[in-house]
């Protein structure tokens, strides 16, 4: 019995982490670099080549394949994350906000708050356009790297050391937790607040699809600081890579799913972390770690108060 729920638990992490994945339209990119570091003769150009010229590899495929390339992999990234967030929403839906609506004290960050039927038709609405534009991001950067665009992925295991590989992998985490804390406290300034990340914010009590509703120019940028680093200062091995992108996606996943989940990691909040920042608006800008809130004293506290007119990050006392 023990066992049949432990496979069922692992069976529908693994679904989740497929579909945080699909989520952000990058399941191709990531299925690409996966398939592509098994294989042996596979070596894009590397922008770091230790002073060698850089030699034109063999996946690189003739011009007149580009248009059926990205026609492939726009297509299939589209595609594949459009029919998974459906799925996976689906899932959430039934087994949580359906099936055990009454017993929402139970699992539910904020037990007496839903969406309101508005804003749960906009959340779909804009996550669904959102991601057919992640879709394209993606599809077209994994035809660049497929067809041997210059990156600073490296697909040989051993072409450097372990600690070489586990150093590289921590700056890539710690990077993309970074420029995500301060980009994030930027969005929350007045200005960019009001015209910009408000419309993130109108989901009080969010759900899968919030991860990836907000404005467009916001999911950009989001999508360009994870694909920046192919392209990149230092070197990092595509399934260093891959593994940071996975775990990325799922906690942003888990975060706005509005459903209690603890992490596995000592260093990665719990779902309700991310949930209070959409309850109590400007605290808790961090997403993988508490670090940067730490650091710049943004930790939601009690005895303080917030709201979406209580700008700075450190809330106000109490009347
Ligand atoms: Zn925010
Ligand atoms: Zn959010």
């Amino acid at each position: 019995m023990l066992a049949i729920s432990a496979l069922k638990s692992s069976l529908l992490t693994i679904l989740t982490v497929v579909v945080g994945c699909a989520l952000r339209g990058d399941i191709v990119l990531i299925f690409l670099l996966l398939t592509q570091s098994i294989k042996t003769d596979f070596e894009p150009n590397r922008v770091i080549d230790n002073g060698s010229s850089p030699q034109q590899s063999d996946a690189i495929k003739g011009a007149s394949d580009l248009p059926l390339d990205v026609l492939f992999f726009v297509t299939t990234s589209i595609v594949s994350s459009q029919g998974i967030l459906i799925v996976v929403s689906a899932y959430f839906h039934y087994c949580y906000y359906v099936a055990r609506r009454s017993e929402a004290h139970e699992w539910k960050c904020q037990p007496r708050r839903f969406l309101t039927p508005e804003n749960a038709k906009h959340e779909i609405g804009v996550g669904i356009t959102n991601m057919t534009l992640l879709g394209v991001v993606s599809g077209l950067t994994a035809t660049y790297v497929y067809r041997g665009g210059q990156t600073t992925l490296y697909f040989d295991f051993s072409h450097r050391s372990l600690l070489y590989l586990v150093l590289s992998t921590v700056a890539f985490f710690f990077y993309v937790e970074a420029i995500s804390y301060y980009t994030h406290r930027l969005w929350h300034t007045p200005y960019l607040y009001k015209r910009f990340h408000k419309h993130h914010h109108r989901y009080h009590s969010p759900t899968a699809f919030a991860s990836v509703a907000m404005t467009k120019l916001e999911i950009l940028l989001y999508q360009s600081y994870l694909i920046l680093p192919l392209f990149g200062w230092f070197e990092i091995y595509a399934g260093a890579y891959v593994v940071v992108l996975l775990y990325i996606y799922y906690f942003g996943l888990v975060d706005h799913s509005g459903v209690k989940m603890e992490s596995w990691f000592p260093w990665q909040p719990p779902s309700t972390f991310h949930d209070n920042h959409h309850e109590f608006f400007h605290c808790n800008f961090g997403f993988n770690t508490y670090f940067f809130d730490k650091l710049h004293n943004t930790l939601r506290q009690e005895h303080r108060r917030y709201g979406e007119d209580v700008f700075g990050g450190h809330g106000k006392p109490e009347k």
